[in-house]
């Protein structure tokens, strides 16, 4: 019966605050704490959604409409596309949707890179893949006509 008030005696008073003296009394492990933790601390981050990431999606994505673009113009002109399938490809929505799949995916990326913290790759995603996109879209544009 006496247990339910017992604990209410043990506990010990709120520490009032510590003097200087306390501090430098305590084990020089937890005075150096503080200075270790800040040496481990990486570069200063960024958001996510800063200016440059917004630059190069936005790069991306005009990337990706160029190759909409850049591939009815190849098949108006009786190419064939050799990467994905007629059906797909002649499928305006169905394509529309696979560009904008491909930027979100390259996006996702991205948010991989900058969350474990390899901004660098996080900004490389983007640039290579509008420099790839880029490259196949003035590669369909230059292709000759073929009726
Ligand atoms: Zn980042």
């Amino acid at each position: 019966m006496m247990a339910a008030s017992a604990p209410a005696q043990n506990i010990p008073p709120p520490p009032g605050p510590i003097s200087i003296d306390e501090v430098a009394a305590l084990p020089a492990i937890s005075r150096t704490l503080p200075s270790m933790a800040s040496s481990k601390v990486s570069p200063p981050t960024h958001f996510f959604w800063d200016r440059e990431n917004l630059l190069l999606f936005a790069g991306v994505g005009v990337m990706r409409t160029l190759d909409y673009t850049s591939t009815h113009n190849m098949l108006r002109r009786g190419r064939e596309e050799l990467l994905i399938p007629d059906d797909v490809v002649k499928n305006d929505a169905g394509f529309a949707a696979l560009e904008a799949a491909s930027s979100v995916a390259s996006i996702g990326v991205s948010y991989i890179f900058h969350h474990f913290r390899h901004h660098t790759m996080e900004r490389w995603v983007s640039i290579v893949h509008i420099s790839v996109a880029g490259f196949g879209a003035a590669h369909n544009y230059a292709l000759k006509t073929k009726r």
